[in-house]
């Protein structure tokens, strides 16, 4: 008999998918073509349900949040219609920052409170190839030590859901996911056939996400020696900052950019997905709403509360804070954008010093990146997939891309 999975108490537990299912073969065309983001749930017998499951072949934004939280977001509130479904919103770090993590480490830090709490079994979080600093390994963490060696991104698509099947007879029944949009919008889809008790999610934002060697096209457009980086991160000074193994570190503006050649760099998964603030998890840790140098946590419900309740006490909070108007700069981007533009460096440094001293700041600067990240991947979606625009832009990015001037598709 199949195990109970951990349903939701709105719909019935579903049979886990029969044992005959099997992953589909490495190397061949996932069902989702050319917008497959390797989230990894074909890689697993999981895959019975890829048509009800995968972000790219259908989007069910309303009926995941509802799942997850009870209701999907209001519309209406400007937080929510940005940032998702919340009960709080605030910034923080870690008092004692985790060394080597990618901000300050509260995202490991739950993992490992998560484990010697006995909240949870295990934990899936994303391990690195013994090879490659860069390659994605997803894995089931039993102990702290294997939380906190899964810290630090890896900037590239990673097949998260592939573990999903050591599950049966592993004996976990209770887990933490950590994951991306794609990743988590195919998780719950699947959630109630999972033999699992209970499941928490703690989700990153995400966007403008790479293969490996779409990677290494980035870092060669852009950074002084490739093969050193060993951590970057786009930050809310407009920078993007560069780690190398010798410690050094590298800034790049964004204006800077060789945005000719770095607009077919990013993976069409990702220039076709609306999930940028993680809509389905119920704790969602990232740093683009916060000022520079914090971390922005957004609690989407309880379960998200009882997460953040592992660490808050070894955290610096405060409250999350907006100033500066996105909107004209907004604007402006899509144009430079779509006409490629390149500017020299030293007029990249100006803009950037000028946008940083008076540009949009803490929640304002999410929402800059939301309006250009939506704003781009709807006139790449009209351009690209005309067919599947209807469908798979939700309402919340809908409404966000309407206060804009779109050129021609
Ligand atoms: P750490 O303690 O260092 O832990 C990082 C965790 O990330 C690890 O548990 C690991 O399992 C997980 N992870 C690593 N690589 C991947 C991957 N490829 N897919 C799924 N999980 C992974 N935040 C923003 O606010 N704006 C953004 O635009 C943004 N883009 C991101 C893009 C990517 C590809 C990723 C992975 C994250 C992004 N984030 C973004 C989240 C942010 O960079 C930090 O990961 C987050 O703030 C947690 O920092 P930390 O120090 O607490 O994490
Ligand atoms: Fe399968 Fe995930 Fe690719 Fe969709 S995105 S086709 S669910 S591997
Ligand atoms: Fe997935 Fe969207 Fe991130 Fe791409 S940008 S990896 S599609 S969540």
């Amino acid at each position: 008999m199949q195990p109970i999975g951990c349903g939701d108490v709105f719909s019935p537990p579903v049979p886990a998918p029969h044992e005959k299912a099997r992953p589909l073969a490495k190397g061949s065309v996932y069902p989702a073509k050319d917008l497959c983001s390797q989230c990894g749930l074909c890689d697993s017998r999981w895959v019975a349900y890829v048509k009800q499951s995968c972000a790219f072949l259908e989007q069910r934004f309303e009926a995941m949040e509802e799942q997850a939280h009870g209701r999907s977001r209001d519309l209406d509130n400007q937080d929510e219609l940005y940032f998702g479904v919340q009960q709080r919103m605030l910034s923080a770090r870690l008092l004692q920052p985790l060394d080597g993590a990618q901000w300050t480490g509260i995202v490991s830090r739950i993992g490992v409170r998560a484990l010697e709490s006995g909240l949870v079994d295990a934990v899936l979080c994303v391990g690195q190839s013994p090879d490659d600093r860069f390659t994605p390994v997803p894995r089931l963490a039993r102990t702290p030590e294997e939380v906190l060696s899964a810290r630090v991104n890896k900037p590239t698509l990673s097949p998260n859901l592939e573990v999903l099947e050591q599950l049966p007879g592993s004996g976990i029944r209770r887990l933490m996911a950590i994951g991306v949009g794609c990743q988590i919008q195919a998780l719950r889809a699947v959630q109630s056939t999972l033999p699992l008790d209970d499941l928490y999610v703690l989700g990153l934002p995400c966007v403008d996400n790479v293969s490996r060697q779409g990677l290494q096209t980035f870092l060669e457009s852009t950074v002084s020696s490739p093969e050193t980086v060993v951590h970057y991160e786009f930050m809310q000074d407009f920078r993007i900052h560069f780690r190398h193994s010798d410690g050094r570190t590298e800034t790049v503006p964004f204006f800077g950019l060789d945005t000719p050649k770095l607009k077919d760099v990013f993976a069409p998964s990702c220039l076709s997905c609306f999930d940028y603030t993680n809509a389905g998890a119920d704790l969602v840790v990232g740093y683009m709403g916060a000022t520079f140098g914090r971390q922005w946590i957004t609690v989407r419900n309880p379960k998200g509360q009882v997460l953040l309740d592992l660490v808050e006490d070894e955290l610096d909070v405060a409250p999350v804070s907006s100033s500066g108007d996105r909107r004209a700069a907004v604007q402006q981007g899509i144009e430079a954008y779509d006409k490629a533009v390149r500017l020299p460096l030293w007029l990249a440094r100006l803009v950037g010093f000028f946008v940083e001293r008076f540009g949009p700041r803490g929640l304002e600067y999410g929402r800059f990146s939301i309006d250009s990240h939506f704003t781009r991947n709807a006139l790449w979606l009209r351009r690209h997939h005309p067919e599947k625009v209807a469908a798979h832009i939700p309402a919340f990015a809908r409404r966000i891309v309407s206060r804009y001037r779109l050129p021609d598709a």
